[in-house]
């Protein structure tokens, strides 16, 4: 094995369960879209139901209805909304959808009406994200005739924060505001609005059902101040190869790093197809044994360059960690010029997988 990437589902669990705590008036649902931030959805979302976690959102109709046989009984929610013609798909699967406009509520409606029974869903409504939700219009039409719910559950009103890691950012109000607002004219239904920011947003942004993602799996809910969460994965990689390089040498594609001294250069098998993203060029770093190696020259598409002169411990068979609790997503993040997010939902599948604590 030449690099494997670990992840600790106790430590998953322990971050949801903190997240819990910081929200006692409401649930804590487990945002597990995009195969749970690339950390494994079919073994994290087992771990958080056993734990207690009893409502989960995907982003797609699929990744849900992957999950369905793993979550029994429980909500799994489709933050996408309803997909045109596969409301049969959804209804079938018992899976939630967040219906983000008129035209969605009329089709679950008119499924509901089919199936002769009333069916389940979240309602979105925009506050300023643009992107999905009901706007002006449609909460216009759906307040003024209210019927259109009529056949539908509403398990949740909901709206999605557009710069919660902000918390000086004036928006995050004005967000508030506008949702009160909202809710106010439709029927009554308990509320969903902060993501893993927003549940570090004072009182006001707490509600009936919080929904993170991103803390679950130590990306930092309040970029600038202690990350309250911990980082639940390792990635590592073996040296490759050893070789001194001659002062005046380049290292890699285009020598956009060049040998001031001699050298000794480490590589890995890791490189941009795994996600160790090709932005880290010349600028990232490893640990080994506590101590940062500087990334020198490209990041290629299969391999690494380390310059590991100073450090005479490393050999042939040492491993570099380059995710872990010394080189966090976010640390990783800043130097690629992106966030924790892309970090971890880049994570390669060449990588074997290995789980703790399930
Ligand atoms: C992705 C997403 C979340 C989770 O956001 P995090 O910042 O990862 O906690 C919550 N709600 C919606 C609507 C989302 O799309």
């Amino acid at each position: 094995m030449i690099a494997e990437l670990r992840i600790d589902l106790d430590i998953i669990a322990a971050n949801w369960r903190l997240l819990c705590n910081r929200h006692p008036g409401g649930a804590v649902a487990a945002v597990v879209k995009a195969d749970a931030y690339g950390l494994g959805a079919a073994q994290v979302a087992p771990r958080l139901l056993r734990e207690g976690c009893r409502h989960f959102f995907t982003a797609h109709p699929a990744e849900a209805a992957a999950l369905r046989p793993l979550l029994p009984g429980v909500m799994i929610g489709v933050l996408n909304g309803l997909w045109p013609g596969e409301a049969g798909e959804y209804a079938a699967r018992d899976l939630v959808p967040v219906l983000g406009s008129a035209r969605e509520v009329e089709a679950w409606g008119a499924e509901a009406r089919r199936l002769g029974r009333r069916l389940p869903a979240l309602l979105h409504v925009d506050t300023g994200m643009n992107r999905l939700g009901l706007d002006a219009r449609d909460l216009d039409l759906i307040a003024n005739e209210p019927e259109r719910l009529a056949s539908i559950e509403l398990l949740a009103i909901m709206t999605h924060l557009v710069s919660a890691e902000q918390p000086e950012n004036p928006f995050n109000q004005r967000q508030l505001q506008r949702f009160r607002a909202a809710c106010a004219r439709l029927p009554a239904a308990p509320r969903s609005i902060a993501n893993s920011s927003g549940m570090f947003l004072g009182p006001d942004f707490a509600s009936d059902l919080a929904r993170p993602g991103a803390a679950l799996y130590g990306v930092n809910p309040t970029p600038g101040r202690p990350s309250p969460v911990t980082v639940p994965l390792r990635l590592r990689a073996k040296v490759l190869q050893l070789r001194d390089v001659p002062a005046g040498e380049p290292v890699g594609y285009n020598g956009i790093w060049t040998a001031q001294r001699p050298s000794r250069i480490a590589t890995i098998a890791v490189g941009y197809a795994d996600g160790y993203l090709r932005s880290l060029s010349n600028a990232a770093e490893a640990c080994f044994d506590g101590r940062r190696v500087p990334l020198v020259g490209r990041v290629s598409m299969d391999l690494t360059t380390f310059d590991v002169t100073d450090h005479p411990g490393i050999g042939p068979d040492s491993w570099l960690e380059l995710i872990g609790p010394a080189v966090t997503p976010d640390q990783l993040a800043a130097w690629a010029g992106t966030n924790g997010y892309e970090i971890l939902t880049s994570l390669g599948a060449r990588y074997p997988r290995a789980y703790g604590g399930a």
